[in-house]
């Protein structure tokens, strides 16, 4: 299904809306619905249940948003998170400038991918992009240029040259998408952080930030962690919770908000082993996303090349959005970077002593950091399609389903009345929903033809619905409706919460 009906199906089911939609809304501020505060729920327990609470030695904090400002001096945020930004002076559009000439660089792949294309074409079974690509003279001149570009662009970011950036937009002729126009200003830092004031005190003394990731929250309480639960290391600290960027372009739903929500992990080891243990989290964290049932060749990993200051190696596992692969989640070795900064600024040790070795010691840090957010959209992406099925009367119709893991679905079973008006069934189909409704996320719904009902779960991706028909008043049972096979079978009513039970428990993913 196309990106844009991906997202008014968000809206009409319920699972996302904009915010303050009344006032035209909040750009890339988003508000969960009653759906998608239930799947978001499902994939935070997910994460918690195995990041957590299927470890003897990773244990969960919820550190506040507010943090002492100090935090984000040493963290290198106040001075170094920042995206380059150019305005357009006739459309007034703000853009980031690397992304406009990674966008110049892309454009040139095109132009070898139609190539290739057309090469493929004439060639048959017998191509071979590889030596294609490696001996057709217009195609290695591309090549020339778009690594020339990359070199260029990963040099000036690397420097903090602004000017750089700007010389590149110029000297590639690159125009706003908008106004087509090539009147930029001057390329400029732009501080990603949000701030506001300390009611109690004025001035710079009492700015706070709004925290932009997680992690800081669980570096500064390194030692009372280890300290309070008596962790040896290797051990890791979890954490759920806010964050806020003020994204300068922010285009593409909930991949990239403004106020957004992460998991994240930090696990301290001993220095000399991080690979070791990012090699591990690498293999773990890609497992985690393939028992969802995702398919394998929507996820990949991509390396970084161009490593931030703190980290000794990083990668993305990233996924296939309607968008292309895009950064899902980030594998990062961090080195002792935090916990040292930590430790110069506010003058506090916080050093591990390691009962083995009898000596202490700054321990090495590997993350791992999924958005909350992109995991949803992901998995709405990768369930939401458009598929024939045989109507009532066999004829062929269209519906919509979203094949989410049924632990991730956010009702379980719909309990169903044959008919509405009949109170023998609906009082039986009540009965049902109370008796379930303690064990599973449970919907009860009497409206509309059962037809219509049916595809009004198979569309929020419920994987049961149970209808209730004049047989059960005779002997107790019922149909049960798959979601994905469309088989329905007849079982008892006592039968119904083995039956989904397993299917829909986190159990069946761990
Ligand atoms: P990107 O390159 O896409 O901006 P990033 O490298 O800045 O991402 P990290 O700082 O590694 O991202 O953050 C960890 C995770 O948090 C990301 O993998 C992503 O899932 C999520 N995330 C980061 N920024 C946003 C955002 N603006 N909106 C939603 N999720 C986000």
């Amino acid at each position: 299904m196309d990106f844009k009906n991906l997202i008014s199906h968000c809206k009409e089911y319920g699972f996302i809306y904009q915010s303050s939609e009344i006032y035209d809304g909040l750009s890339a501020v988003y508000d969960y619905g009653p759906y998608g505060v239930e799947l978001k729920n499902n994939i935070k327990s997910y994460w918690w249940k195995s990041m957590v609470q299927m470890h003897e030695n990773i244990v969960g904090i919820d550190a506040a948003i507010f943090m002492h400002p100090k935090t984000w001096k040493a963290s290198g945020h106040v001075d170094a998170f920042n995206d380059p930004l150019v305005d357009n002076k006739d459309s007034k559009k703000r853009y980031r400038a690397d992304q406009l000439i990674e966008g110049y660089a892309e454009k040139i792949e095109a132009k070898n991918i139609k190539d290739v294309e057309k090469a493929k074409a004439r060639f048959g079974d017998s191509f071979d992009e590889n030596q294609f690509r490696s001996t057709n003279d217009r195609i290695i001149e591309r090549q020339k240029q778009i690594d020339e570009v990359l070199d260029r662009l990963a040099k000036a970011m690397g420097a903090g040259d602004m000017e750089a950036l700007g010389n590149m937009i110029n000297e590639y002729e690159i125009v706003c998408p908008e106004s087509g126009s090539r009147n930029w200003t001057e390329v400029r830092q732009f501080n990603l952080m949000f701030n506001t004031q300390l009611g109690n005190i004025a001035g710079e003394e009492g700015k706070l930030y709004l925290r932009p990731e997680t992690a800081q929250g669980i570096f500064v309480n390194f030692l009372n962690v280890q300290k309070s639960t008596r962790q040896k290391i290797p051990f890791g600290i979890a954490q759920i919770g806010k964050a806020f960027r003020n994204e300068i372009v922010a285009r593409q739903f909930i991949f990239r908000m403004r106020e957004f929500e992460q998991m994240e992990m930090q696990f301290f080891v001993k220095p000399g082993t991080e690979m070791e243990w990012y090699n591990y989290w690498k293999e773990t964290r890609l497992k985690w996303h393939t028992a969802l049932g995702t398919n394998p060749n929507k996820l990949k990993y991509h390396d970084h090349k161009n490593l931030a200051h703190y980290a000794n190696a990083a990668v993305d596992i990233e996924f296939e959005f309607p968008f292309g692969f895009r950064e899902l989640e980030g594998i990062h070795s961090r080195t002792d970077f935090d916990l040292r900064e930590h430790q110069n600024l506010s003058g506090k040790k916080l050093q591990y002593f390691d009962p083995e070795m009898n000596e202490n010691y700054t321990p090495y840090v590997v993350e791992t950091s999924i958005g909350c957010d992109r995991m949803f959209l992901a998995m709405v992406a990768n369930a939401l399609k458009e598929e024939k099925v045989p109507d009532a009367d066999g004829q062929d119709s269209v519906r919509t389903v979203l094949s989410l893991h049924p632990a991730l679905a956010p009702v379980k079973v719909a309990v169903l009345p044959l008919l509405k008006n009949k109170e023998e069934l609906t009082s039986a189909a009540q009965d049902v929903f109370h008796s379930l409704k303690k064990h599973f996320s449970v919907q009860y719904d009497e409206k509309d033809a059962i037809g219509r009902r049916y595809r009004r779960q198979d569309a929020i991706g419920t994987p049961y619905c149970i209808t209730i028909d004049f047989e059960t008043l005779e002997n107790n049972t019922v149909t049960i409706r798959n979601r994905d096979t469309l088989v329905q079978e007849r079982i008892s009513i006592d039968e119904i919460k083995t039956k989904i039970g397993n299917n829909v428990s986190l159990e069946s993913l761990l």
